[in-house]
């Protein structure tokens, strides 16, 4: 593995692809995760590599349902379990939520290997290794839940989660938390709250903002969240993109 130096300009961007190789050569991550960082990158690129104020809105109302749910549940994929392990670990302590490993390429090997991860870094209670229940209109490997997981979770916090899946949940009536840079995928347009954020950045203010809004009263997490509007957010994250290359593009004649 290559060791990026500090001092090099896009360092933080070059650690997050390397956590991702090192994921695929630890078996925790699947080949395509490799083409999902990509893409990831090349979107967070076009926002300046920086959490907007949009995101930054979304985060603070996913932070507020997490903290009002009743059974929340941290869905982890093979790209969130090569980034932000400790972090998912972490969060779900800080709500007492159990986490599920949720991969789109299903192994039994890789996610044993990504619920020993986890619970080698403290996590409670790990779902996954186990489904019993299959959320209704997908297919049978990607529908696969567990009861007291996923399946009976009021929200679900599922960073990087594919566009079905997410649309799968909304019907169940859950509220879907999710991370994803593409404000215009199908991900991002289905789910309550769309963080259109990079996942490393997002779970570190997540978890800050959790510890920030713990000792708020019950009605003014309900109110933060009910002036929340999804579609609203997302414009303005494709707003931000627009603006943030519109200053490059000025840049280019100085
Ligand atoms: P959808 O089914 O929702 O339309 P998709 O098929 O376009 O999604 P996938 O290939 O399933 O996308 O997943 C990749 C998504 O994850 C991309 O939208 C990408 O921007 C996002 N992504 C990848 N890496 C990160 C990251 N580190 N942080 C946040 N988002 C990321």
């Amino acid at each position: 593995m290559s060791e990026v130096p500090p001092s090099h300009p896009r360092y933080a961007s070059l650690r997050t692809r390397e956590k991702v190789v090192e994921g695929v050569e630890r078996g925790i991550t699947g080949l395509n995760g490799l083409i999902a960082q990509g893409r990831g990158e090349a979107l967070d690129y076009l926002i300046g590599e920086r959490t907007t104020a949009a995101a930054e809105e979304a985060e603070r109302a996913a932070a507020a349902i997490l903290l009002l749910a009743e059974r929340p549940v941290l869905s982890v994929n093979g790209n969130a379990a090569a980034l932000v392990p400790e972090e998912m670990v972490n969060l779900a302590n800080k709500i007492n939520a159990p986490l599920e490993v949720n991969i789109f390429y299903r192994t039994e090997e890789r996610v044993k290997k990504i619920a020993d991860l986890l619970r080698g870094l403290g996590a409670e209670r790990v779902y996954g290794e186990e489904p019993d229940s299959l959320i209704p209109g997908l297919d049978h490997a990607r529908a696969k839940a567990a009861r007291g997981g996923i399946f009976d979770a009021d929200v679900v916090f599922v960073p990087l989660e594919d566009g079905d899946r997410c649309e799968a949940l909304v019907r169940m009536g859950k509220r879907v938390i999710t991370v994803d840079l593409n404000p215009l995928s199908r991900t991002a347009r289905t789910s309550t709250v769309t963080i259109a954020d990079n996942v490393v950045r997002a779970l570190p203010n997540l978890i800050s903002l959790v510890d920030e809004m713990a000792g708020l009263e019950e009605a003014e997490l309900r109110s933060i969240i009910e002036g929340y509007e999804n579609r609203a957010v997302l414009r303005r994250s494709v707003e931000e993109m627009i603006s943030h290359l519109a200053d490059q593009f000025s840049a280019l004649d100085e």
